[in-house]
């Protein structure tokens, strides 16, 4: 083939074809019954009332709220009497009673296919003992906690060496097989040679698996990205630095280049200076961690459009659990780099998205950390709601369907009790979970 079709512009002929010849063959085998109207396709329509909704553009309240929901998407916001002329009479009302109802939310990292053990040579360990039908499994289990902890979209960077196995649960949920988030995937991530997981390895064990796909000079790194979107990428994840600057700018520039040029976005893990000024040089599109980001770099973000990622609540959880540990130096030293950071970003005007980097199993499900530990860096409560709506929205590329509870948008809708602008915490405890206009999870009606 010289050219080749887009698989959309396939199905859709398909489909046309399909449908002529439904409507021929009473005419061509010359018989005399009239066809039979197909019957119109009843779609799924539910009216949500609830006392309360947050409006994340506006940052506030608005009382006494119904959102008419038609197959998957919102069809309309309003009053109750206004949305109750509008639907259609048989419509099903979900009356949630004293709770705010909010956009479903979006964690911009995730690690859905990890499920690393706390142990020594815990990550070896995992690519060790654990076949990759096992991970995606894992996978599935991942996904339904963070799916009903309210997270309804999730941007999964890196399969932590498990092959393919994002992509296979992608499209097992949107295929309607398990329950999961929305899943935006950069595969297998792109490493220097030698600087990812696993470290100090036998060098007798050359084949063994990583938790990246190691690349070394600027050909390795264009094959790595036209390989990863040929196995179903939607984003590209690179490894910019690891306690040092690791990939070149040369390596990065040719791995933004080649992702660009297919529609797809760039995530850089980028912890020191050098790594994250590196990245934003290549022009990156978000920076993931940003720990030590300088004032100057910070400003090139700002007016270049590059995200910055923090990922906090899995520092403090580390710090929770290792008071004692050898390690505590370096992750207080951590915490107060990524404070400052934060402060500085958004003093600078960098746009900041959440991500909670969850990556055991225990911290599956608890996303919501993450928007607690971006207030308690001394942001607001809706710049920390914004960030897992509105902004990681723009940042997956996904503004128009999801984000916000607005006509046309996908009907994610989640609610909880109480009022996450007077205590966010209450996010931590979503109580009702729409996606896509199928509740999955509601313990507010019993
Ligand atoms: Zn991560």
């Amino acid at each position: 083939m010289t050219r080749s079709i887009p698989p959309r512009i396939l199905t859709a002929v398909a489909g046309a074809v399909l449908a002529i010849s439904a409507a021929l063959p009473m005419r061509c085998l010359g018989a005399s019954a009239e066809p039979v109207p197909e019957p119109v396709a009843v779609q799924n329509a539910i009216v949500i009332r609830a006392a309360r909704m947050l409006d994340v553009r506006s940052g506030t309240i608005m009382s006494d709220v119904a959102i008419y929901v038609v197959g998957e998407r919102i069809e309309a916001v309003g009053s109750p009497a206004d949305i109750a002329r509008r639907a259609l009479p048989s419509a099903t009302v979900v009356d949630l009673g004293d709770a705010t109802v909010l956009p479903g939310l979006i964690d911009c990292h995730t690690h859905l296919l990890a499920r690393i053990p706390d142990a020594d040579h815990a990550y070896a360990m995992n690519l060790l003992t654990k076949s990759q039908a096992y991970r995606a499994l894992e996978g599935a289990a991942n996904a339904l906690a963070t799916l009903r902890s309210g997270f309804t979209t999730v941007r999964d960077v890196g399969n932590e060496g498990s092959g393919y196995a994002d992509v296979a649960l992608r499209d097992a949920i949107d295929n309607g097989l398990i329950e999961g988030p929305r899943m935006h995937v950069a595969t297998r991530g792109i490493a220097a040679v030698g600087q990812y997981f696993p470290f100090r390895l036998s060098s007798d064990l050359a084949d063994f698996p990583s938790g990246a796909q190691m690349i070394s000079g600027a050909e390795d790194a264009r094959l790595a990205v036209r390989q990863q979107i040929g196995g179903g990428a939607d984003l590209i994840k690179v490894y910019a630095d690891w306690e040092r600057a690791t990939l070149t700018t040369a390596e990065l520039g040719v791995i933004v280049e080649e992702a660009h040029a297919a529609g797809l976005k760039v995530a850089a893990h980028a912890q020191t200076r050098d790594g994250i000024r590196n990245a934003v040089a290549a022009g990156v599109d978000s920076i993931e961690h940003g720990d030590h980001a300088d004032r100057d770099t910070l400003k090139r973000m700002q007016s270049a459009g590059i995200y910055l990622v923090p990922t906090l609540s899995v520092m403090d959880a580390w710090a929770a659990q290792s008071a004692d540990n050898a390690a505590m130096p370096r992750l207080v030293a951590a915490l107060e780099a990524s404070r400052e950071t934060v402060a500085a970003a958004r003093a600078a005007g960098v746009r900041i998205a959440l991500g909670s980097d969850p990556a055991s199993g225990d911290r599956h499900g608890r996303n919501a950390d993450e928007l607690v530990a971006l207030t308690q860096r001394g942001g607001s409560v809706i710049d920390a709601i914004r960030a897992a709506t509105t902004v990681a929205a723009d940042l997956v590329g996904a503004a128009d369907d999801i984000g916000t509870l607005e006509f046309g948008k996908y009907a994610d809708v989640i609610a909880v009790r109480g009022n996450p602008l007077t205590d966010i915490g209450v996010l931590k405890h979503v109580e009702f979970v729409m996606k896509g206009g199928r509740i999955v999870r509601n313990d507010l009606v019993r």
